[in-house]
């Protein structure tokens, strides 16, 4: 395989449920390897080929299960990752984005729990400051509250040039 083609696998492809919900995003290679299998329907492709000796084939952008999975794609998963996403990279007490860190909102100690409505980013000035009390106690204010995202959000960190129409599928979908 040369470098262009092993590139062009590494295409990012949105998987659609049978009902046109999103799923998730995987590899252009696993979304080839599902279409082979029978198991999607390519419904957009990109503008780039795939060669084997005996076929050629689009790399496809979106694909939709033939059969509906019962999955609930509306939770995003909690972890450091998606709370930057969140928070756009940034302290929710002072908008720095150096050395971030994760604050609890209310201190574990005082029964704050590992949730999105609890976990915010802040620098580690920020978090040093505030220590062991809530945000009311230390006198800081967060910039906005803190939320449980939604896919929206997810998926449209995955959005460029290329993609642009999974927004048909993500933001006007048949959901
Ligand atoms: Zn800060």
């Amino acid at each position: 395989m040369s470098d262009k083609q092993s590139n062009q696998l590494s295409n990012l492809t949105l998987i659609l449920n049978a009902s046109y919900l999103p799923l998730g995003v995987c590899t252009s290679k696993r979304a080839i390897c599902l279409f082979f299998l029978n198991k999607v329907d390519i419904l957009m492709n990109y503008e780039d080929y795939i060669y084997s000796p005996s076929t050629r084939l689009k790399v496809p952008s979106v694909i939709k299960l033939k059969k509906y999975v019962n999955f609930n794609s509306l939770d995003v998963v909690l972890n450091r990752k998606n709370l930057l996403l969140r928070d756009n990279s940034c302290c929710q007490y002072c908008s720095s984005t150096k050395n971030l860190t994760i604050d609890h909102i209310i201190p574990k100690q005082k029964g704050g729990k590992d949730t999105w409505e609890n976990l915010i980013i802040a620098c580690s000035s920020c978090n040093a400051k505030k220590g062991n009390r809530t945000p009311f106690e230390a006198n800081m204010k967060l910039m906005k509250e803190a939320k449980k995202p939604n896919r929206f959000m997810y998926y449209n960190q995955f959005i460029n040039y290329k993609n642009k129409g999974w927004k048909d599928y993500l933001f006007h979908g048949k959901n």
